[in-house]
């Protein structure tokens, strides 16, 4: 175990330049691990030197009073994606464990490799930043980090502290839930900022995986397909040797951890983000961001592909028989699929008049649903949306999306000549399910 010289680091951050013209001075960066002193410097210059890409806010104060920095990242320029809809938010946090350095500096790389891509110009960089927003609290237990210990400074085990099955049967989980500021100052910040996020990851250091929910019961998660099609993919496109799993059964059966929290209250899709055990001497000769190229391609991976982290609904055809049934033509685009979807009628002022029952889509599918619509009377200036939920967890947020009118079709009950579509739109159609069918995710694990 390593022990910080204090005064060494201090000496550091208040005589080192700690910046160039070009960024962070990475001769620093990629051979010392971070205290709060030199995450606090760095920081303020990312946000100093970069105002149109950083934004720097405290999430609040630890036990001791040191401010919980999230580093908030992405294209000020732009309130929204340029088609006018919201971008897409993730969450990340490292050092719930203030020994844990490697966890810590992964989360400390995420932001600087989108602040350094977009300085340099990275296209993909900019991409990102133009429809993500990153918010990345780098250091959550500072005071347990500035004396390298696991616990917080009331030797509070951070991870066991989370108002997700809390007990008193994990070691050092605390006075009662969200007993710590460091935890509690955590679940005001998701739930204040990130609501909408679909990708949280935690970061910590030990055995070498990347977990999804559950620590507290062995049970699969109830958005198993999404986690299971990540994990195929990092297999076959980054590395076939990391180990992606839930955590009771990958790491230990855990309680009251932000991994479950997130998952559980949130509904978040969530990942633990180990590394390897060993922690990093200084004055190797390794670079950190070399020691953890292949965290960060995952890390690359789960960002750019956010937009996928959930149910996406597209609906390809409304056919309306007047006082008869709706005949509904999905398609969801998401990896994480929905069982609590309907449509809604609602009036000009957006009262909803009628809603179906309830269907469901799986993950990467597409469904035909006939619904009920007998006792659904149309108004003038009335309109169809979707209302569902991004995935199957319960926690998850519900989503309103309008339909797009040329989908809809409506037909009078006494035209008798109606027909669903015409029989080339059949024909395409089928191609399309076929094409479905061929890719659609097969799991055989559980
Ligand atoms: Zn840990």
């Amino acid at each position: 175990m390593r022990v910080i010289p204090v005064l060494f680091l201090l000496l550091a951050s208040s005589a080192m330049p700690m910046v160039n013209a070009q960024g962070q001075p990475d001769i620093v960066q990629e051979h010392w691990y971070h205290s709060w002193s030199t995450l606090t410097a760095d920081a303020h210059d990312w946000m100093v030197e970069n105002p149109e890409i950083v934004e720097l806010r405290s999430a609040g104060e630890t036990v001791q009073g040191r401010d919980q920095w999230v580093v908030v990242i992405t294209d000020e320029s732009m309130e929204t994606k340029t088609d006018g809809t919201p971008k897409e938010m993730v969450y990340i946090d490292g050092g719930h464990h203030g020994n844990e350095h490697l966890g810590t500096e992964l989360a400390f790389l995420v932001a600087e490799y989108y602040i350094e891509g977009w300085i340099a110009g990275d296209e993909d960089v900019i991409e990102v930043l133009q429809n993500t927003e990153l918010h990345i609290m780098i250091l959550l237990n500072a005071d347990g980090n500035d004396i390298d210990s696991r616990w917080n400074i009331n030797q509070v085990d951070l991870n066991r502290n989370y108002d997700h099955h809390w007990t008193t049967d994990e070691t050092a989980s605390g006075s009662g839930p969200f007993s710590e500021p460091e935890t509690l100052n955590n679940a005001d910040y998701m739930n204040e900022f990130m609501v909408d996020a679909d990708l949280y990851v935690t970061m910590h250091t030990g055995t070498w995986i990347l977990a999804y929910p559950w620590g507290f019961t062995g049970e699969m998660p109830s958005d198993y397909e999404l986690f299971e099609h990540i994990r195929d993919t990092i297999h076959e496109t980054i590395d076939a040797d990391l180990p992606v799993r839930n955590a009771n059964a990958g790491i230990y059966p855990t309680h009251g951890t932000s991994r479950d929290y997130g998952y559980g209250v949130m509904g978040y899709p969530t990942f633990t983000f180990e590394t390897d055990d060993e922690q990093f001497l200084l004055g190797t000769a390794e670079e950190l961001s070399s020691r953890l190229s292949t965290e960060l391609d995952v890390m690359r991976y789960l960002i750019s592909n956010v937009w996928y982290w959930r149910a996406r609904l597209q609906v390809n055809s409304l056919d309306l028989a007047i006082g008869d049934k709706m005949t509904l033509d999905v398609t969801n685009l998401g990896h994480a699929s929905t069982s609590n979807a309907s449509v809604q009628y609602v009036d000009s002022e957006g009262i909803e008049l009628w809603t179906s029952d309830n269907f469901s889509v799986n993950a990467t599918n597409s469904t035909v649903a006939v619904l009920p619509a007998d006792n659904l009377t149309l108004v003038d200036g009335g309109v169809f949306q979707l209302y569902y939920q991004k995935r199957v967890i319960d926690a998850s947020t519900w989503v309103n999306e309008s339909i797009n009118q040329t989908a809809i079709d409506i037909s009078e009950p006494d035209d008798s000549g109606w027909l669903p579509f015409a029989s080339p739109i059949w024909a395409i159609l089928a191609i399309g399910l076929a094409g479905y069918k061929r890719n659609k995710h097969f799991n055989a694990d559980y």
